[in-house]
């Protein structure tokens, strides 16, 4: 695997190149300067197209079972790799060290489900009212893809995407986040490594990410876009596909409820409720974001939640022992803060925490009786932010968890059978999370419904995702039998 220092401006398009403008990689924990990344604008943009074009001209035509040895190759190198991606991913981007080797297992369980998926892209022969006619359905790929991917699972956000694309026999041009493509250029030095042929996946990165990821969403070459981010760009790049009418996925933001009923044992549910909201400091699109508690429970388990949360270690993302690193720039910083005072201005209660520690760290906070219009209630915090509201009855549960325009992750906890599979029904959400604060996995379908998305990725229904369905009718001449 090529060294972080090697990586000095470059990206990788065709071949490894050295780029004419790079930026500054800054660490979240101490402000370092870690690297300097390639700068690409419109212009590498254009000439990625030509290239994915070129490489998937080839690659559509290896068999599955070739693919699929490429794709075997690659996981085993992630786990041969995995220290030296683990502590990448923590310093650019500042999740725990713990986390982060558990997200290289993650992103490296999209490559291996994918390998063996690959074998398994099945077409249908199916019957014709004509007694001369065969027909076929044929599965093929959709072709180049561009994918653009966040900085909160620099690896996982990856290979979600590039290993179905390329199981399928389309190529991928990946931009990465901003805050994180080192990881992303190691992975796609080890796709190399692995034997993937030049052009099939490019990492592009950039400071300004507009005019490249124009050039290539105006590219009629690129059929298909995926982008994982926030639904407000999410938004614009869906307006943006409609001129070259691209085949689209977006996984966008949401804004988690995870109910809490008046049967749940209150420390199981602490313990599932701690899971979902404090991983990766809160940063992740599936973290709760609004805690529900029935009214009979809710003061016992305010309590338990803020005492499990005062246990958190916060500190440097490279110490084992630390459970919260720092977010991961001054405008993350920010808009947790202003949560934070919005809601205690419209009569939230501090429970613990609700102050900055120095630097980009944010004290793991639990606030209570917070208002429903605040902006918490209301939008994404994407920090370590826990707001416990009260609610009456199931109904009401079911309603205050709908009342949202996202619909990605939604958590409820109860032994209830009845309950649990009537509340998960009514629930306008993407994934339920029945008891289970860490539901993804890569074998299941993992997306939202209303502005959290379009399209599912993960299991068969990720590599749907890459895959055009073509009719083929066959009349046949009745004479030779
Ligand atoms: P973001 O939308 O600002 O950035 C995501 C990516 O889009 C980055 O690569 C960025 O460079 C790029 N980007 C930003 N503006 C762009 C533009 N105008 N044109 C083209 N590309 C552009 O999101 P963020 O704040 O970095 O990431 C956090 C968001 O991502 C949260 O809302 C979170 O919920 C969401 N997210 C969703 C999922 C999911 O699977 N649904 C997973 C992780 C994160």
């Amino acid at each position: 695997m090529i060294t972080i220092d090697a990586l000095d401006a470059r990206y990788l398009s065709g071949e490894w190149r050295r780029a004419e403008r790079s930026y500054a990689l800054r660490s979240p924990a101490t402000g370092e300067e870690l690297a300097r990344v390639a700068d690409l604008g419109a212009d590498a943009g254009r000439e990625a197209a030509a290239v994915a074009w070129e490489a998937f001209l080839a690659w559509r035509r290896t068999t599955a079972f070739e693919r699929a040895a490429v794709l075997e190759r690659w996981q085993a190198l992630m786990h041969e790799h995995a220290e030296e991606l683990a502590t990448t991913m923590a310093r650019e981007m500042g999740k725990p060290l713990r986390e982060s080797r558990g997200e290289v297992a993650y992103a490296a369980g999209f490559v291996g489900w994918y390998a063996e998926e690959a074998k398994r892209v099945y077409g249908d022969a199916f019957p014709s009212q004509a007694g001369h006619k065969r027909l076929l359905a044929l599965k093929q790929p959709v072709g180049p893809a561009f994918a653009i991917t966040p900085w909160n699972f620099p690896l996982a956000m990856v290979t979600r995407k590039a290993a179905p694309a390329l199981a399928a026999g389309c190529t991928m041009v990946l931009k990465p986040a901003e805050q994180s493509p080192l990881s992303a250029l190691l992975l796609a030095d080890l796709w190399l490594d692995a034997g993937g042929p030049a052009g099939t996946l490019q990492v592009l990165p950039t400071a300004d990410p507009v005019p490249l990821a124009d050039a290539l969403i105006a590219d009629p070459r690129v059929r298909k876009l995926s982008f994982t981010g926030s639904t407000e760009v999410g938004r614009q790049l869906y307006a943006k596909s409609a001129a070259t009418v691209k085949r689209i996925s977006l996984e966008l933001g949401g804004h988690a409820p995870f109910l809490v009923f008046e049967d749940a044992d209150v420390e199981e549910a602490v313990a599932q409720v701690m899971a979902s909201k404090f991983r990766n400091a809160g940063q992740t699109c599936v973290c709760a974001n609004r805690v529900y508690v029935h009214e009979s429970l809710v003061d016992a388990f305010t309590e338990a939640y803020a005492a499990a949360t005062e246990r958190l270690v916060v500190g440097d993302p490279l110490d084992e022992r630390t459970d919260i690193g720092p977010l991961v720039d001054e405008q993350a910083v920010a808009k947790v803060s202003r949560h934070v005072t919005d809601a205690l201005e419209r009569g939230a209660q501090l429970v613990t925490g609700g102050e900055r520690r120095g630097g980009l760290y944010y004290a793991p906070t639990v606030l209570k009786g917070v208002a429903p219009d605040a902006l918490m209630m209301r939008e994404e915090t994407f920090g370590p932010v826990a707001p416990i509201v009260a609610f009456r009855d199931d109904a009401e549960a079911v309603r205050l968890a709908n009342d949202t325009p996202f619909g990605l992750a939604a958590y409820l906890y109860t032994h209830d059978l009845t309950r649990a599979l009537l509340v998960a029904e009514e629930l306008e959400y993407g994934i339920v999370g029945v008891n289970d604060g860490v539901p993804s996995a890569p074998y299941a379908p993992f997306g939202g419904v209303k502005q959290s998305g379009v399209g599912r990725e993960g299991g068969p229904w990720g590599i749907e995702e890459y895959l055009e369905t073509k009719f083929v009718s066959v009349g046949l001449r009745r004479e030779a039998l």
